[in-house]
C-alpha cells in the first residue's frame, strides 16, 4: 500500500489542523461492523473515495471537520458512516429526538441523503426521516413521533417545525451541514443559524462544501470549533 502522504498526493487531498490521522485507504481500515462492510461491497464500491479515505477516521476520532470536495466524490457517506459509529457509541432513546442532524439546501438531496441513510444503516436498524417543504406536514411529524435516530431536514421546514416544538434537538450530538455553499446562497444562513442554537455546544460538527468562499468560512469559524480541513482536488 501507498504511505498516507503517497496517497494523498496522488489523490490531491490536502488537510491542515494538527494531528490528522492517516486515510483509510482500503474499507478493511475503518473498523466498520462487518454487517455496513457487507452492505458497501454490495453497492459494487471497491474502496473509500479520496474525501471518505481522509475525512472517515478524522470524523471517528470526534472532530469537527470542514470537507470541501466537488459534487460526485461520494460527500454523503463521507458523513453518513461515521454519523453511524457515532450512533453505535450513544445510542439515545429516539422518542427524545434524533441524535444526528443533517441539514440539507433542498428537498430533492434531502431525499438523496435520507435514501443512503436507510440504504446503508438498515443492517444497522437505524431509522432516518426527512423533513422538508413543499409537502403536508403533518405524515413528516408522524414520522418523527415514531421517534428517529437520524433527522435530514432542509433549514426552512426544520425551522418551521421547531417554532411548532413538535421536536428537540437537545439531543442531537451529530450536526452536518452538507452543501453548506448552496444553503448559504439560498439564503438560509438565518434559519441555520436559529437551528444550531438549538443544538448542544457539546456536539460534533461537519461541513461539507463543494466551494470555500468567504460567507462560508465565517460560518464554518462560528459553528465549528477546533476543526480539520479537508481539501480535494482543486475544489477551490
Ligand atoms: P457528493 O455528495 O460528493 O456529490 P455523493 O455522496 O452523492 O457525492 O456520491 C456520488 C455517487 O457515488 C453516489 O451514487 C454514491 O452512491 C457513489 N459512491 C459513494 N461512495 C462510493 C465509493 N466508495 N465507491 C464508489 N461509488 C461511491
Ligand atoms: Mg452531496
Amino acid at each position: 500500500g501507498l504511505s498516507p502522504e503517497a496517497y494523498r498526493r496522488r489523490h490531491e487531498i490536502s488537510v491542515s489542523g494538527s494531528g490528522v490521522p492517516p486515510p483509510f485507504t482500503k474499507f478493511e481500515d475503518t473498523g466498520f461492523p462487518s454487517e455496513l462492510l457487507k452492505e458497501v461491497h454490495q453497492a459494487g464500491f471497491s474502496s473509500p473515495t479520496p474525501i471518505q479515505a481522509q475525512s472517515w477516521p478524522i470524523a471517528m476520532q470526534g472532530r469537527d471537520i470542514v470537507a470541501i470536495a466537488k459534487t460526485g466524490s461520494g460527500k454523503t457517506l463521507g458523513y453518513l458512516l461515521p454519523g453511524f459509529m457515532h450512533l453505535k457509541q450513544r445510542r439515545n432513546n429516539t422518542q427524545m429526538g434524533p441524535t444526528v442532524l443533517v441539514l440539507s439546501p433542498t428537498r430533492e438531496l434531502a431525499t438523496q441523503i435520507q435514501d443512503e441513510a436507510v440504504k446503508f444503516g438498515r443492517s444497522s436498524r437505524i431509522s432516518c426521516t426527512c423533513l422538508y417543504g413543499g409537502a403536508p406536514k403533518g405524515p413528516q411529524l408522524k414520522e418523527l413521533d415514531r421517534g428517529v435516530d437520524i433527522v435530514v431536514a432542509t433549514p426552512g421546514r426544520l425551522n418551521d417545525i421547531l417554532e411548532t416544538r413538535r421536536i428537540s434537538l437537545n439531543q442531537v450530538s451529530y450536526l452536518v451541514l452538507d452543501e453548506a455553499d448552496r444553503m448559504l446562497d439560498m439564503g438560509f444562513e438565518p434559519q441555520i443559524r436559529k437551528i444550531v442554537k438549538e443544538v448542544p455546544t457539546r456536539r460534533q460538527t461537519l461541513m461539507y462544501t463543494a466551494t470555500w468562499p468567504k460567507e462560508v468560512r465565517k460560518i464554518a469559524a462560528d459553528l465549528l470549533s477546533n476543526a480539520v480541513q479537508v481539501n480535494i482536488g482543486n475544489a477551490d
